[in-house]
């Protein structure tokens, strides 16, 4: 700015000096005139060019001025400038307010006096206050108050050359509260913190906290205490999880599972537990923990208490004892499962997690049980126990859910063949029991699986689906079934069916037919079996296995098997009424019908009813019907036997009933099942076993009847092996009772 200044000057005064040349020598003769006017309009310039510059001068030294003060005014430290004589003073408006001087004041030394330190004021003073920090003054204020200032200054550019100073004060009464203050405050902190880590220690709470997502935990002091541990206040995840009790890790794995991904509801999860002390011994924790959202970094923080409820859990143990543990093999029962199962769900739910649900059934437990002794069925029940507690190393939860049947709780790995893998290993450990004391019988289990959440809003349905797919596995040993869709599928299929089955029922279209049984020595008809067909309007016959298995699932098969019997019986006394030979008529009856409480009085009634006489009605019970319980099994067959009707146990050989188990059921007759009679001609062992198995029989006094005889080689091996009837296409096929009349009206014994 300067240099254009100049070289705009420059420029004038050398234009008219060359208008001046220029003029003179143009107008020779007033050259004298031209050179003295040159001179005024120099001097005249001059003039004006020394006025312009002082005002420019003034301006900048006036804006300088308004910056600083400005800028004073709005520092919120009190400050002062002035030089040396203090003739130039400035002080802004915080030391104003703060001394209760006017600004206007404060320029006056007198009035600076009582507020700058002491050596501002004498000779040299101010390079002492410069060389000097936090120079302390206790200032008079306009008020008589006084207050504590304490300064520092510096030396800044001066105006006109002259040096300024600027001195800064800061009130020392407000530091010195500050620091008050803060050191109050760290007091109180520590004093916290002391109180804290006592109550911690006083009231025994053990804390681990972890962050989302990470495999470290930090334990405190008090929880080491607890489990008795030294070592760091880091712990791995997997290193605590292995303390975890088998039963209990699948609780711990939720919390193991939480991380940054799971948005949480701040809810409070408590969970018991049982944690591996170093001295080898579980303890009870109480372990509380919630999970929460850093409102800065948006990490997630898993907080976590815990308090050793041993003695508590003691105190309880026996009511627990009795509510939630099996009393045979000590581990948990249906209850506690049901419980375990439902806040599982609900976890699973909650933090998008997925577990197996297993349920296993010893296969054949009956035989077990009645072969090797009652003792040595609860022997197995146990070590059945132990063996799904050993194959629960991967996280889970196992309990005797009742009779023969346990069930698992497993945590989802991914792996869609776990829940088959741990079944297999529960299979492999159980066959190698078929030790001695269960008389080498083979020991296996079945299964059925799902998985959770699978859409059922409570866990009664998710165990109803396992358990279902458990049923469908039912007859055959180590089977392993997974529930799927196409199950619910059966059961709608079976549901209309039921509907239709109602109908038929009421519609007069259920039947029956009957088919002969034939004394082998003489060929004579002793009897027929009545076995029930659905005929549909338009003439299709429906054979029971297509629907008995349905109706037996629903109420249905009482009201079957009442026609059943009202029917065989008010048939068989007709043809007797007729004059045709006395024969006894079989009817079939479900485990349903048979383990009713008032069997005895329902068939009582119906004999009362038709007239016919006791002993011409034989009741034909399967062999896993008597197996389902042995004891009341034996208790109704004894209560029917009363009445004076015959019992025969049908489809022999198809379960794994033995022969001296037979024994001491109340049987009369023995109904040995087609699968033996079918190779009887070509299979030298069939032959045997048949021979062997009519031989005990007899010699038990227990009658024998052949069923499917369809050749007359079969019916010759069997007259020769000793067996007493027969039935079988061979003799006659079941056929309506119209048809049976006249079959029986022709009286022809059928010669072998
Ligand atoms: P079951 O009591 O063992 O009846 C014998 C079955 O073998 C009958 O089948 C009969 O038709 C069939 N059968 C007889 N002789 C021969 C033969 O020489 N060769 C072949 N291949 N089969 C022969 P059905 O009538 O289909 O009955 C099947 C099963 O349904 C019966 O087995 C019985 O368990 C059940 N059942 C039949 N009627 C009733 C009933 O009224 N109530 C109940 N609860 N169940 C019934
Ligand atoms: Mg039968
Ligand atoms: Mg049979």
């Amino acid at each position: 700015m300067k240099k254009i200044t100049a070289l705009f000057f420059a420029l004038f005064y050398g234009l008219i000096t060359l208008l001046t040349i220029v003029f003179a020598a143009l107008f020779k003769e007033h050259y004298i005139a031209i050179i003295a006017g040159y001179f005024v309009v120099m001097a005249i310039a001059v003039v004006l060019n020394i006025i312009l510059y002082q005002q420019i001068k003034k301006r900048k030294l006036d804006m300088h001025k308004e910056i600083v003060t400005s800028i004073f005014d709005k520092m919120e430290t009190m400050a002062v400038l002035w030089n040396e004589d203090f003739s130039q003073t400035f002080a802004n408006s915080t030391l104003a307010h703060s001394t209760g001087f006017s600004i206007e004041e404060l320029k006056n030394k007198a009035v600076l006096e009582k507020i700058l330190p002491d050596e501002a004021f004498s000779k040299d003073g101010a390079r002492t206050l410069i060389s000097k920090k936090d120079v302390h003054k206790i200032v008079y204020n306009a008020d008589g108050t006084q207050t504590e200032i304490v300064w520092n200054t510096s030396l800044i550019e001066g105006f006109e050359g002259k040096p300024v100073y600027l001195s800064v004060g800061i009130d020392f009464s407000k530091t010195s509260d500050m620091e008050k203050k803060i050191c109050e405050f760290s007091n109180d902190l520590a004093e916290t913190q002391r109180r804290y880590s006592l109550s911690m220690e006083l009231s025994e709470i053990g804390l681990i906290l972890r962050r989302g997502g990470s495999n470290k935990v930090f334990v405190s002091q008090q929880f080491k205490n607890m489990l008795g541990i030294d070592g760091a206040d880091v712990m791995h995840v997997d290193e605590l999880k292995e303390k975890i009790h088998p039963s209990d890790r699948v609780l711990f794995e939720n919390y193991c599972e939480i991380d940054a991904d799971s948005a949480d509801s701040h809810k409070i999860h408590d969970i018991d537990l049982r944690i591996l002390s170093a001295d080898g011994t579980y303890h009870w924790y109480s372990f509380r923990y919630k999970v929460s959202r850093d409102d800065i970094n948006g990490d997630i923080n898993i907080g976590g208490a815990i308090i050793d409820i041993t003695k508590e859990k003691e105190k309880d143990s026996l009511i627990e004892k009795m509510a939630y543990i099996d009393e045979v093999t000590q581990i948990y029962n249906r209850n506690r499962f049901m419980m375990i199962g439902q806040e599982t769900l609900e976890c699973s739910l909650d933090l998008n997690l997925s577990y197996w649900v297993i349920v296993l059934d010893i296969d054949q437990f009956h035989i077990i049980n009645d072969t090797c002794g009652y003792e040595n069925g609860n022997n197995l029940l146990k070590d059945m126990a132990i063996t799904i507690l050993k194959n629960l190393t991967l996280g889970g939860f196992g309990a005797r859910i009742g009779g023969d049947n346990f069930a698992l709780i497993v945590k989802d790995d991914g792996d869609e063949e776990l829940p088959v893998k741990i079944i297999k290993n529960i299979q492999d450990d159980l066959s190698k029991l078929a030790s001695g004391i269960y008389a080498n019988q083979t020991i296996s289990c079945s299964a059925g699986y799902c998985k959770m959440p699978d859409g059922s809003d409570n866990f009664a349905k998710v165990l109803d689906h396992a358990e279902f797919a458990l049923s469908f596995a039912d007859d055959s040993r180590g089977t392993i079934t997974r529930y799927d869709l196409k199950m619910h599928d059966a059961i709608i299929a079976g549901n209309n069916l039921e509907k239709e089955l109602a109908l038929a029922l009421d519609n007069n279209e259920l039947v029956l037919y009957y088919q002969p049984k034939i004394n082998l020595s003489n060929g004579e008809i002793i009897g027929m079996e009545a076995l029930i067909r659905w005929i549909k309007p338009d003439g299709t016959i429906v054979p029971p296995g297509a629907f008995i298995p349905v109706a037996e699932s629903s109420k249905l098969i009482t009201k079957i098997s009442d026609f059943v019997m009202y029917e065989a019986c008010r048939q068989n006394k007709e043809w007797q009424d007729e004059g045709l030979p006395k024969l006894t008529v079989s009817i079939n009856l479900t485990s349903v019908d048979f383990y009713q409480t008032d069997i005895k009085e329902t068939i009582h009634r119906v004999l009362e009813e038709t007239g016919l006489e006791p002993k011409y009605l034989e009741i034909e019970l399967t062999e896993s019907l008597a197996l389902k319980d042995i004891e009341q099994a034996i208790h109704q067959m004894k209560e029917l036997k009363e009445l004076g009707v015959k019992l025969s146990m049908d489809d022999f050989g198809t379960g794994y009933s033995s022969l001296s188990y037979i024994q001491v059921l109340p049987i009369t007759l023995l109904k040995l099942d087609r699968s033996f009679i079918m190779y009887l001609e070509e299979d030298e062992v069939s032959r045997e076993i048949v021979s062997a198995v009519i031989k005990i029989a007899k010699s038990k006094k227990i009658e024998t009847i052949a069923e499917g005889i369809e050749t007359v080689g079969q019916a010759e091996i069997l007259k020769r092996s000793g067996c007493d009837l027969a039935q079988g296409y061979f003799f006659g096929r079941p056929m309506p009772a119209k048809d049976f009349k006249e079959f029986l009206k022709s009286k022809m014994p059928i010669e072998v």
